[in-house]
């Protein structure tokens, strides 16, 4: 069985990730940071459908707290290792720089960024030692084109956009490969502070994009068939960005 870890399973794209991911036969672990209950909720929807899921809660942006938990259920898992992560846990504190604060810029950092490293560092030992992986790092049009009020964001995604395509180089003869997936607009718990009915008169698809409609492309990046695509950023954000 391939197991799966999903940062931030709980709610939106994460959470349709989980369920796609189940749908595809793998067992998925969801990760989240203090929503208990709409993880279990997954879980139990996962149950429902025939799947397997586990809770995995964790701060992404705590090194010591990711090392731990990962090792804990590596230490109960001995027979098994990560062959599938999707790092999408984020967040966004949007700010104009002139008056972003020390705190807006480091906590959008750590939890869009360092997160990455922190997660990917320690699952890859496993996947290294198995020559077999898919690593899928959810990104943001942001971090492409740049976006007014979230240098912090922008500059975290951007961040992340970089490290796919460097660590697909060092990694890909191991089998592994490492995208990014780039969403435009998509209706989220994230997005539901934004003016959407002005927002998508600037979408050319004239909607925000659904949480299903990523988790099935990162469900496509996850499974055998895009074993030949490494180092890509696939955008999906209804023609937005040209
Ligand atoms: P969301 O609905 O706000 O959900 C965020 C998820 O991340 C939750 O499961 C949350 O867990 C988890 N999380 C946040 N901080 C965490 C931490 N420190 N440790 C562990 N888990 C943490 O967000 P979303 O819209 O689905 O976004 C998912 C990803 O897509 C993010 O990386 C975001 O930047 C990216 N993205 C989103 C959009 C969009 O339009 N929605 C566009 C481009 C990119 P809890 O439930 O425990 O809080």
């Amino acid at each position: 069985m391939k197991y799966a870890l999903v940062t931030g399973g709980s709610r939106g794209i994460g959470r349709a990730v989980c369920l796609a991911l189940a749908k595809e036969g793998c067992a998925v672990l969801i990760n989240y940071r203090s929503n208990e209950q709409a993880a279990l909720e997954v879980k139990q929807q996962i149950e429902n459908e025939g799947g397997v899921a586990e809770l995995l809660p964790f701060d992404v942006s705590d090194n010591q707290s990711v090392d731990e938990n990962i090792t804990k259920w590596q230490d109960a898992h001995p027979e098994d290792y990560i062959s599938i992560l999707v790092n999408n846990a984020g967040i966004r504190k949007d700010a104009v720089m002139v008056f972003m604060q020390n705190e807006q810029w480091n906590d959008v950092l750590h939890t869009n960024l360092d997160s990455f490293f922190f997660v990917t560092r320690r699952v890859l030992k496993g996947m290294i030692s198995k020559r077999y992986g898919r690593i899928i790092n959810i990104a943001s049009l942001s971090g492409i084109k740049g976006l007014a009020g979230q240098t912090n964001y922008s500059a975290a995604k951007a961040g992340l956009i970089g490290a796919t395509k460097a660590l697909a180089q060092e990694i890909g003869s191991r089998k592994i490969t490492v995208n990014a997936v780039a969403p435009g607009f998509i209706a989220t718990d994230m997005t539901q502070d934004l003016p959407e009915a002005e927002l998508k008169k600037m979408i050319p698809a004239g909607r925000f994009g659904k949480a299903e409609e990523v988790a099935d492309l990162v469900a496509f990046l996850a499974s055998d068939k895009a074993a030949y695509i490494t180092g890509e950023v696939v955008s999906i954000n209804g023609g937005l960005y040209t």
